[in-house]
């Protein structure tokens, strides 16, 4: 990550919001920003937002082209899944100033990153009636694979208390201060009864990053991993604790594989395992 977060923006400062490949709903947790958006729209001047463009008319065409910049803040949602898109961020880097990727499909190649563990071609097979028309990479990877990236906001989807504390610390010229211990902090918070040592539910709380206010153990279903890897997450640790809950080796390896299926930090996961079981602790 970029930590030089440069001098304070002292005019009005411009924000584009980019979609790469997503479902759109880290974009859609800013429109959601409903008390906040309008003193929020006051200090900046969003100038690419497609997501809140209209489908037609004068202010869809305005928008549209105002794809060139340069803009002060740009926030990036979704995954480099085709070769167009691999060229189209480097522009968007180009003409931005300051350059953050929001949710699991920027941060970390998101669920569509499954296909980094198989053949891409057995899926088009399967999902579409006639694959030949499909152009599509291998892979999915993140943003951060392709460009510098001046900050990771995860979840899937966002936070909207992170993205405004984002927004705000680079309108600031400041680090944007976002915690990244584990769920379990979350739940310690919010006077949560742990769910793991007084049930035995396997839950990833341990090792995931927090953000989500620790929303499935306080009711009852453990954590399973849409903010992804925590700050240096004890994978050996979690894999002999989810194995004691009752899950299986192929569980274990699945659980990891959902949201932040790609993410580094969880690709020891499978030799771990293994390791785990060839061995496991006395
Ligand atoms: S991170 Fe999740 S919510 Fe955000 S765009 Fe990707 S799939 Fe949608
Ligand atoms: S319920 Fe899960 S997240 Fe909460 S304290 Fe227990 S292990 Fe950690």
């Amino acid at each position: 990550m970029v930590t030089d977060l440069g001098p304070v923006i002292r005019t009005r400062p411009t924000l584009a919001v980019w979609k790469f490949a997503s479902c759109d709903g880290c974009q859609l947790t800013l429109l959601d920003c409903e008390d906040e958006l309008l003193g929020l729209t006051e200090r900046v001047r969003i100038d690419h937002f497609v997501e809140m463009t209209p489908a037609e008319g004068a202010d869809r065409e305005r928008a549209r082209p105002a794809g060139r910049g340069p803009y002060d803040l740009s926030l990036v949602e979704g995954s480099i899944t085709t070769a167009e898109d691999a060229v189209r961020i480097q522009h968007v880097r180009r003409i931005s100033r300051y350059l953050v990727t929001i949710g699991a499909c920027a941060t970390a190649g998101g669920i569509q990153a499954l296909r980094n563990f198989a053949d891409v071609d057995d899926f088009l097979a399967a999902v579409y009636a006639q694959p030949q028309y499909i152009a599509t990479l291998e892979t999915s990877t993140p943003i951060s694979a392709h460009v510098p990236v001046d900050f990771e906001l995860r979840g899937c989807p966002i936070d909207r208390r992170q993205l405004l504390e984002v927004i705000n610390a680079y309108l600031a010229g400041r680090k944007p201060q976002i915690s990244n211990h584990s769920v379990c902090f979350e739940c310690k918070r919010r006077g949560t009864t742990c769910i793991t040592v007084a049930h035995g539910t396997p839950c990833l709380g341990p090792v995931t990053h927090a953000g989500c206010g620790a929303i499935c153990p306080a009711y009852g279903r453990g954590c399973y991993g849409c903010f992804g890897p925590s700050s240096k997450p004890n994978l050996r640790s979690m894999i002999a604790q989810l194995r004691h809950d009752g899950m299986s080796e192929r569980d274990i390896q699945r659980v990891f594989r959902t949201f932040n299926a790609a993410s580094p930090e969880y690709a020891p996961v499978p030799d771990l395992a293994a390791e785990e079981q060839q061995s496991p602790p006395a």
